[in-house]
């Protein structure tokens, strides 16, 4: 981020806004780096998260959604709890990635939400994760087809794949939850 000049004027208020209703407090960060120095994926980040967080307090929406470090983080919440002003950066990235594609803007690491989108599908459709599924249209829609496939033979020779789903109880619950129709949505 050394060479990204950013001011407090060109910052955007709707972004701001969103943050602060979200009980995302940017503007209490004093660049302390204490989330950034726990964070344990930092180093794949293109952006640290105490840069982040700068950046989001300037209203610096643009630039955040088109970084690779709101796909990589994985929500672990070390940051959040490391920061001595409470400031959740695992919500914070969470609110940039929902921006991100409400906005459309073309995900800097896009594989990681063709996954999210087939973590769901599967949810939505069998009440919880069908790994077998959920790979095989991971696959599909990524197009990577040999990547991470010794694992999965691993894995399968071991018993931990199932080629058949396994039935929950509660799953017309869950397909309400995706149809909006849940109680989560009735309030
Ligand atoms: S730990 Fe909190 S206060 Fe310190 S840099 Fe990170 S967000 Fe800012
Ligand atoms: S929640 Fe994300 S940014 Fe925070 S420590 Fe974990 S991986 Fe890093």
């Amino acid at each position: 981020m050394s060479n990204t000049t950013i001011s407090p004027q060109q910052g955007n208020k709707k972004f701001l806004q969103k943050l602060e209703d979200m009980g995302v407090d940017v503007q209490a960060c004093y660049q302390c780096g204490r989330c950034s120095a726990g964070c344990p994926i930092t180093e794949f980040f293109d952006l640290t998260t105490m840069e982040v967080v700068r950046l989001a307090a300037y209203g610096m929406e643009e630039r955040l959604l088109e970084s690779k470090a709101i796909w990589l983080c994985a929500a672990c919440e070390t940051c959040a709890t490391r920061c001595p002003n409470d400031i959740d950066i695992a919500v914070l990235m969470d609110v940039l990635r929902e921006l991100a594609l409400r906005k459309g803007v073309t995900p800097a690491e896009p594989r990681i939400p063709t996954f999210h989108q087939c973590f769901l599908s599967s949810i939505e459709h069998w009440g919880r994760a069908f790994e077998v599924g959920l790979i095989a249209g991971y696959k599909m829609r990524s197009g990577d087809f040999t990547g991470d496939m010794k694992l999965g033979m691993k894995m399968f020779s071991k018993g931990k794949l199932s080629l058949r789903p396994h039935p929950i109880k509660g799953k017309a619950e869950i397909k309400k939850i995706f149809s909006g129709k849940g109680k989560e949505y009735e309030r």
